[in-house]
This record gives structure tokens, sequence and C-alpha cells, in this order.
């Protein structure tokens, strides 16, 4: 069978939803999914044979584009010796070594198996080192489901109008304190009142769940010097901005170093993989160090390690800057096309990242992204989708550009705008 619409009645009998994660229902923006059926570089290709130019490239992992022969090679070779022994393997040292050596905040690394065990887990070394239990998180900051971070998360959670989750019981929430994104007087409110208490600082240094929202100036350093001035943790959830904002992810772009950083998406290659790392003292907290306990089954399978070293060996060569400005001059080409049909557009753009909010204000917080017209993004959503350009079915995403994205492929994406209407 090879058509989506029947493919996602099926499904739907045997998967909530007919999906494995929410958003890729595509219920807010009123269509079915199409099916994937493969992937070559920039594009993909749906089970109906039609290719899409990628900018949702996995929700983000997919840098070098998919199938990168590289990747692929490193992959049979590891798959051909068996996928998973739960014993340590060579490939996952020379993961760990790589993102060591990567990033500013990590000596030392423990890889997990997605995101959100990475923040999970981190919270838990934060909260053993510390000995206290509250934690401070941005609105519209998105850590994975993780029940303590689910409280006003973005993504999903906001595409969806999920108000709370049910099923977190408020016990696991109440250490839980909220306050605005790029608000640092309110985090300093915060810690001023309660600081003692505060476990750990957690917080996407580029906020890329409610869109695209660059930290502004003084931010991130404010976050570190309150950690520090009150003994607390300060976690950079870098499970999209790693390796995307820069090899060394955003502290490296920024100059600001947490304690513990958490990793995914990238550092898999497409594979199942999540990390988190930090300061030795507080990564030799964990057993058999010592007393933190975390595990995992497949945790560092050899298959998934090859997919990873792989993929941070090509992004090791690979030209970050000339990327960003390819990506920072289609976003603004692609902003002019629109504001020139009169249609109200802020956009955000960093690195290879960015988003078109479709809002005449700027978008620093989670509060001004909600002020986006939705109807008007659905009608672009649709309309891009047609014309063959396949970007995350939701305002609260960033359109990702990978380094196997062409000139003709950024010459389509703009005729395409070019014939939206509205
Ligand atoms: C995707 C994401 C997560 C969760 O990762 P999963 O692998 O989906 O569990 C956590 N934090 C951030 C910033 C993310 O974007």
């Amino acid at each position: 069978m090879h058509d989506s619409k029947e493919l996602f009645q099926k499904a739907r009998a045997v998967i909530p939803g007919g999906v494995n994660s929410p958003v890729r229902a595509c219920q807010s923006v009123g269509m079915d999914p199409l099916f994937i059926a493969k992937g070559k570089g920039s594009h993909i290709f749906s089970e109906e044979g039609n290719r899409y130019i990628d900018y949702v490239l996995s929700w983000g992992p997919m840098l070098l584009g998919h199938a990168h022969p590289e990747v692929t090679d490193a992959v049979h070779r590891a798959v051909d010796n068996g996928s998973s022994f739960g014993a340590p393997c060579v490939q996952e040292i020379e993961l760990a070594e790589a993102i060591v050596d990567a990033f500013p905040g990590m000596d030392m690394v423990r890889m997990v198996n997605s995101g959100t065990e990475a923040t999970m887990s981190a919270l838990r070394v934060a909260r053993a080192h510390t000995g206290r239990n509250k934690i401070l998180k941005f609105e519209g900051n998105y850590h994975g489901h993780v029940d303590a971070l689910l409280a006003s998360a973005g993504s999903g959670v906001a595409t969806l109008s999920i108000p709370g989750t049910p099923g977190v019981p408020e016990h696991t929430v109440q250490d839980t304190i909220i306050v605005p994104y790029n608000d640092l007087e309110a985090a300093r409110a915060v810690f001023e009142q309660q600081g003692d208490e505060i476990a750990a600082i957690i917080l996407e240094p580029v906020a890329g769940n409610m869109g695209l929202v660059p930290p502004q100036s003084g931010f991130l350093q404010g976050l570190r010097e309150l950690a520090d001035s009150y003994g607390s943790v300060l976690i950079f959830d870098e499970v999209i901005t790693g390796f995307r904002m820069d090899y060394g992810g955003a502290q490296t772009l920024f100059g600001v170093t947490p304690d513990l950083t958490c990793l995914g998406k990238i550092i898999g290659g497409g594979f199942p993989v999540g990390a988190y790392g930090g300061k030795k003292e507080l990564m030799e907290r964990i057993a058999p160090c010592g007393s933190v306990y975390q595990a995992g089954t497949l945790a560092g399978n050899p298959v998934a390690m090859a997919a990873g070293v792989a993929t941070l060996r090509l992004l090791a060569k690979s030209n970050y800057t000339a990327l960003a400005e390819q990506t920072r001059k289609l976003a603004e080409q692609m902003q002019q096309v629109l504001t020139d049909k009169g249609v109200p557009v802020s956009l955000n753009v960093l690195g290879s990242a960015f988003t078109l909010f479709f809002s005449s204000e700027a978008v620093t917080d989670f509060a001004s992204a909600q002020k986006q017209d939705q109807d008007l993004f659905r009608a672009y959503y649709a309309q891009m989708l047609e014309q063959g350009i396949y970007i995350a079915p939701s305002g609260f995403e960033c359109t990702f550009v990978s380094f196997a994205h062409e000139k003709a492929d950024f010459e389509q994406t703009l005729e395409a705008v070019q014939a939206v209407k509205f």
C-alpha cells in the first residue's frame, strides 16, 4: 500500500493517534501526516513517491542530511558485528571523546537513549549534588516528557494546547518553578526568595521548542552568575543546539559554560541516543562511581554509537559559518516575500535554524510566541507542503537547514513561498 491516508487509518487502529510522537499527527494544521518511505540528502520521499525538500530533518538530528554514505557505511559495519551486547564497546569511548572534546562544560559524559532520559538524569545528579529539590525552568522550554519538566513546556504541549498533563501528580511538579524565558529579573527575584533551595536552573540556551528564540544579551551570563552565587547547578539542555548552533553547541557560541549539559538528536546520527555530561565532580556522583543510580540496557550500543561517531567526524570538518550565512539569507528572503504580500512576519534566526512567526511583534518568550496567527500559519503550511516543501506542522517549531541543502533547494523554496496565497 502506498497511500498515506490509508496507512494512517491502519496506524490509528493500533497506535494511539496513529503516531509515536504527538506533533507528527499534524492535528494542529488539520491534515493527515505523510508516511515517509526514504530520504537522501536534503530530500525525503513519501510512500506515494512524492519528493519533498526536508526542513524538519527528523526534528533536528539530520544535520548532514539523510542517508549520508559515511554514516550509513559506519552503521553497516557496526551492525554486521551484532547490535548490542550490554557490555562496553570501543565506539562508546570514541563518541564520548568527541563530545567531551567539543563541549567546554563537559569533562565526562554518560550515554542514554533519548533527550528525555538525559534531562531526567541531569536533574537527578543536580539534586543529589546539592541536596536540594527545587528546579527553575523557563516557560515554553521543552526538556522531553520528564514529569517534573512538563509544566509549561513548549513543543507538542504548546502545539496541542494541552494546559498541563494529566497523569503527572501535583507533587512531582510542585518543586518546579517557572519564569518567562529571557526574563533575568524574574529569575533573580525567585533566587532572592528561595535561592538556597534551588538545585538547578535548566534551560535551552537557545530556545527551539516555542519556535526559535535566541537568548537576549546577558541572559545566559546572568543565569551563570545566579547559579554560582547560590550554589545551584546550571544545566544547559542542548538537545537541539548541541552540534547545531556550533560544533561545541550554544555554550561555545555564547561563551557561557554550564555545569551539566544534555545532548540528544544530532549525536545519534539518526539513532536514539541522548547524553548528559559535565564537571567531573558532578558526573562521578553517578553509579558505579557514586550512589546516584542511572542505567540503560541499550545505552551505548555499538550501532548507535557508530552512527554518532561518523556524524561528529563529518561535522567537525563542516563549515558552520557558511551554513549559518546561507540559512540567514534564505530566512530573510522568505520573510521579505511574505512581507511583500502584506503578511506580518517576525523572524528569529540563529545558526542553521529559524522560525518565521506570523506576528508583527518580535518574539522573545513564550507569551510573544503565542501571539502568532495560527490561521496564517496553517495556510502557509498546507501550500508549502503541496509544493513539495516539508516544514514542521506547527508554528512552535524550528525550520532546520542541513549541510546537504543546495542552491536548487533554496530556489525552489523561495518560489514556493512566492506562490502562497493568504
Ligand atoms: C527533543 C528535545 C528533548 C527530548 O528529546 P527526546 O529524544 O525526544 O526525548 C529534550 N530537550 C530538548 C531541548 C529537545 O528539543
